[in-house]
């Protein structure tokens, strides 16, 4: 914390560390398409993230639907950085409008709590949550928590596992993208990031051979690549 800092610079570079997470209250703002579902990604349970609380790298207790990044960067994709301003200011999330970097308490109570999933988003669309619980049952998030010590003993019929995983889940989204254009562009909501994008920093190594994607276990540091909540 800098104990200096009293107010906001407006500086923009807690906007350049990723989106910030929904909560319960920014329901409104999706449902006056202030916010589009498009411009968020989901983080499913289980899925490894950093938690500013506990300052590293872990499982999420909860789903978490945050503000999509640019491309393939971190930085919201309502932020402009040519104005260093956000382009939703006075209809963004609640924890933008609570942050204060230079004293993090209250954002920091807002971590994994009161957060807004996808079936909250959805509402009476019963359709694409049904779609949602259909992914949820063919692809469920693997236990990542237990790969460390799973990789000590023996990788290769995790890593025969989870390379059935990571195939099965672009069968799905293959299938159900071409369903529609509403579900192409939702699709990181739908179903958060694809299993092969969440592998590498366990080690493993995604390589493509025609149409089927094979991983091999490789030791390396973890935690570089995760998402921020
Ligand atoms: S909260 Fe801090 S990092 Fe974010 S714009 Fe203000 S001064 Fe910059
Ligand atoms: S919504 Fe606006 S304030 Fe919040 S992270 Fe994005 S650009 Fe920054």
């Amino acid at each position: 914390m800098d104990t200096k800092q009293t107010s906001c610079k407006q500086c923009g570079i807690c906007c350049t560390k990723g989106g910030a997470a929904l909560h319960s209250t920014d329901i409104a703002l999706i449902n006056k398409d202030h916010i589009l579902r498009k411009d968020l990604v989901t983080i499913r349970k289980g899925e490894f993230a950093y938690n500013p609380v506990a300052d590293r790298v872990q499982a999420t207790k909860a789903e978490i639907v945050k503000l999509r990044g640019t491309g393939r960067e971190w930085t919201c994709c309502y932020y402009d950085p040519m104005s260093r301003g956000c382009t939703i200011y006075d209809n963004r999330p609640m924890a933008c409008g609570v942050l204060k970097c230079w004293d993090p308490e209250e954002s920091l109570s807002l971590v994994e709590t009161d957060l807004l999933g996808r079936i909250e988003i959805l509402g009476q669309n019963e359709l694409l949550k049904g779609l949602i619980a259909e992914y949820e049952r063919a692809c469920p998030v693997p236990d990542f928590t237990s790969l460390p010590d799973a990789f000590l003993e023996n990788p290769d019929p995790i890593i025969a596992s989870l390379e059935d995983a990571v195939n099965r889940d672009l069968q799905f989204r293959d299938r159900v993208v071409t369903k529609s254009k509403q579900i192409l562009e939702e699709e990181m909501f739908l179903f958060g990031r694809p299993l092969f994008q969440l592998l590498q920093p366990f080690g493993i190594l995604v390589m493509q051979s025609g149409n089927r994607l094979l991983l091999q276990y490789k030791e390396t540091q973890q935690g570089s690549k995760n998402e921020k909540i």
